[in-house]
């Protein structure tokens, strides 16, 4: 699914990564953790195709069987539309717009038909537990509801693999914990590829695989 190799990033003449190699199988939920400053979000970024690596080296990235580093900048956003969906901590939804809306918007961006993309949306809000919450705008959600809904959205154009950046960091342990169950029920039932930054220990326990970084490397790769 996801085979990365010799990744590094370097701001300035800071190196914030320094060589990783990673692979991600189908169907598999990989949790990235380490302290604070450890490269994990800049990992995420560029596994997720928002960041480029550092040319210098022999880098390579391929998802789903696609080598991610030649394609030109609009190719690359077309993939990413197509391909991969994104969790934040904070869900960044677009606060005009509904529940319903925010999950569609990503399917109108990839030009698919705009009933069979909405008929989709319900059906996904529906499986969230959320049908009752489609025409609220963010504000009027709670933080585990609009976090929900992010996941639908990162869902619609049925990616590859979703990303998620401390996806339960803002949210309260109830609420964190339905959110992981889901991620889990997502990957039981319909195969679902997750790779996930958190500091959550109990998500990284119930993670298919732990990739633990410390100062822009990965010192560690349990399970
Ligand atoms: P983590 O997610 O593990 O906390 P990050 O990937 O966010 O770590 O950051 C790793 C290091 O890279 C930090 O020291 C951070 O300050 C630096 N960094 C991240 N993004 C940028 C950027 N755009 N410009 C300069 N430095 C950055």
């Amino acid at each position: 699914m996801i085979s990365a190799k010799n990744i590094h990033k370097s701001y300035g003449n800071v190196q914030v990564l320094k060589g990783v190699d990673i692979h991600v199988e189908k169907g598999s939920i990989i949790a990235i953790v380490g302290p604070s400053g450890a490269g994990k979000t800049t990992l995420l970024h560029i596994l997720g195709t928002l960041d480029l690596p550092d040319k210098e080296t022999k880098e390579t990235l391929r998802i789903n069987q696609q080598s991610i580093l030649n394609l030109s900048d609009k190719e690359l956003s077309k993939f990413r539309n197509q391909h991969i969906g994104f969790i934040f901590q904070f869900h960044q939804l677009l606060p005009e717009f509904t529940a319903l809306e925010n999950v569609c918007i990503p399917g109108f961006i990839a030009n698919r038909n705009r009933k069979e993309v909405e008929k989709e949306a319900h059906k996904l809000l529906d499986f969230l537990g959320l049908s009752h919450r489609i025409h609220h705008k963010p504000n009027e959600l709670s933080g585990g509801e609009q976090q929900r809904v992010a996941v639908a959205r990162a869902l619609i154009n049925n990616p590859a693999v979703i990303f998620a950046d401390e996806p339960s960091g803002n949210l309260d342990s109830e609420a964190a914990r339905n959110l992981h169950q889901l991620f889990f029920d997502l990957r039981d039932q319909f195969g679902q590829t997750f790779v996930i930054v958190t500091h959550n220990k109990e998500l990284a326990q119930m993670a298919d695989k732990i990739f633990e970084m410390k100062d822009g490397i990965i010192i560690n790769n349990e399970k």
